[in-house]
């Protein structure tokens, strides 16, 4: 059974591949224990046409829905929590996680450094966790509160639930 951490979801219009109707496309990026997920559905009331597609891996989350996600609920910054935080570990982490050169990786931690690194809260929930894990305490902001959640939208409901009120 996969533990869920913590799901962001956006909703928004698509026209059905069936018959081109206009309907409303549900994108979701989950963090479900260590690693993240995505899915995008929708299912067309008129044909009965029905889109599922969705994948695990963060680098692989479409770019169009992780665009939406940014615009829905803003960026979420990645924060370490002591400055003076020895960048050894911080580095092996966001190699093991983001791939890349030693370079980008010192880019990277500039940027953490500087409160410039952000990305979606699960993505960037799962990098405070394997930061905390290697003994770097590191929190993530969320710089707008989620809006109300709709009646029924238990994805948005647990956003505002595990989001950090700074
Ligand atoms: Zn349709």
């Amino acid at each position: 059974m996969g533990q869920v951490v913590l799901i962001a979801s956006v909703r928004y219009p698509e026209r059905c591949s069936g018959c081109g109707s206009e309907l409303e496309c549900v994108g979701v990026q989950a963090l479900v224990g260590e690693s993240l997920e995505w899915d995008i559905s929708y299912h067309c009331s008129g044909c009965g046409d029905a889109l599922y597609e969705c994948g695990p891996g963060g680098s692989s989350v479409p770019d169009d829905l992780r665009r939406r996600l940014l615009a829905e609920h803003g960026e979420a910054r990645l924060v370490l929590s002591d400055p003076r935080a020895s960048s050894v570990p911080v580095m092996k982490v966001l190699r093991a996680e983001l791939g890349g050169d030693p370079a980008r990786t010192k880019r990277t931690l500039q940027q953490i450094r500087a409160g410039l690194f952000a990305g979606t809260m699960p993505e960037t929930t799962l990098l405070a966790h394997r930061l905390r894990a290697a003994g770097v305490e590191a929190e993530v902001e969320c710089p707008k509160q989620p809006d109300e959640a709709p009646a029924g939208q238990l994805a948005a409901d647990l956003g505002v639930r595990t989001a950090r009120r700074t």
